[in-house]
């Protein structure tokens, strides 16, 4: 005890969300210091990690515009599970020698969100990762969990509270109560879905090709889930899939609406199958408690409302809902002697 708060002094105490998307590190004291695409560049057909292993977050994204054909970008972690483990593994220790590098002698106490989802080999990974890193301790808790803790909701507390964290790759409906997760559901439908419902609706309505990107773009600048109160049109740029030649289009937030129905649909299937598994009491706290959303894809205009409507609930956003994840696994850590075991399943070094 009295040692690890000598070490303290000289190490640092991360918490890391580790996203289908997005990685983000914050530091106890300086809040967060790293947000970077969850992207690893490698040599097509291989696990290789370009550049010495440090192709990785914005390099990787950056490399990719430029060394096109033999490069591939890798999302390790795309769909909430560990697609590759060595990949992984390069980028968390990129990522964690990278906050630690700049400052302290000893390895890092690190605790890392993880998709309520992974299996307990996942897990391991993860941990074995972060120990290969360099990470001193090493502490594994949920993603809703480290949602709830980020957005203030009072968790360990004898009352139900519900979280719906929408990502990149997942989304993860969670009810919890003392500090447990009671029921849970994560289904691979999420932010990335939005974008390509709008790529196909690009290619079925006005046979144009977009990109990945471009598609973002449309759903973030005019995507909604529910009326907006001033609709909005957007002119788009692609290819178009007969003459193979670019040209342009002006589209509305209607259609885009409209595109984006079916994998908010599934969204609000998940949520609303996850209040009828609660046990009624906890069911009922919710009455009082309401529905707090987070992750990136709680952004798309609307999605509170929809929610509203299907479960009757009041649905708030948390603030900052792409930081909340990783705000809360930094509190976790602060607090962690107060919560350590009140965990299920954590792991400890
Ligand atoms: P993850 O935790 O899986 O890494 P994030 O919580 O970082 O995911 O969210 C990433 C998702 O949020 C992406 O699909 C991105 O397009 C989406 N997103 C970010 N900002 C907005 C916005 N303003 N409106 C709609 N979607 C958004
Ligand atoms: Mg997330």
């Amino acid at each position: 005890m009295y040692l690890d708060r000598v070490l303290g002094w000289f190490s640092v105490d991360m918490g890391i969300d580790l996203g289908t998307c997005n990685t983000l590190v914050c530091v106890r004291g300086e809040g967060i210091v790293l947000n970077e695409p969850s992207v690893v560049a490698v040599r097509k057909g291989t696990n290789q990690v370009l550049n010495n292993g440090q192709a990785v977050g914005w390099m990787a994204k950056e490399m990719l515009g430029k060394t096109p054909g033999s490069i591939t970008a890798v999302r390790p972690l795309k769909d909430g599970v560990i697609s590759d483990f060595e990949i992984t593994e390069a980028m968390l220790k990129y990522f964690i020698q990278k906050v630690n590098g700049r400052t302290k002698i000893f390895g890092p106490r690190v605790v890392i969100s993880v998709p309520s989802g992974i299996t307990a080999v996942e897990k391991r990974a993860v941990f074995t990762s972060a120990e290969r890193a360099g990470a001193r301790q090493i502490y594994l808790v949920e993603e809703p969990v480290a949602a709830a803790i980020g957005a203030g909701l009072p968790f360990t507390e004898p009352t139900a509270s519900m979280i719906v964290d929408i990502g990149g790759g997942t989304t993860e409906v969670a009810i919890m109560s003392l500090a447990d997760i009671a029921v849970c559901e994560s289904i691979r439908v999420a932010g990335d879905d939005f974008d390509e419902a709008v790529i196909n609706h690009m290619k079925k309505t006005y046979n144009m090709m977009i990109g990945e990107q471009t598609a973002e773009r449309i759903k973030i600048e005019i995507g909604s889930a529910s009326p907006l109160g001033e609709e909005k049109t957007l002119e788009v740029r692609g290819r178009d899939m007969i003459s193979g030649l670019p040209r342009k289009v002006v589209v509305t937030s209607e259609e885009i609406r409209e595109a984006l129905q079916e994998p908010v649909g599934s969204i609000i299937e998940a949520v609303t199958r996850t209040l009828e598994r609660a046990e009624p009491e906890l069911a009922a706290d919710l009455v009082d408690n309401g529905i707090m959303m987070a992750g990136g894809g709680s952004l798309l205009r609307g999605i509170d409302v929809v929610i509203q409507n299907a479960t009757g609930l009041e649905v708030r956003i948390a603030d900052d809902p792409l930081t909340c994840v990783a705000r809360g696994t930094a509190t976790y850590l602060e607090n962690i002697e107060d919560w350590k075991g009140t965990l299920e399943n954590d792991m400890e070094a």
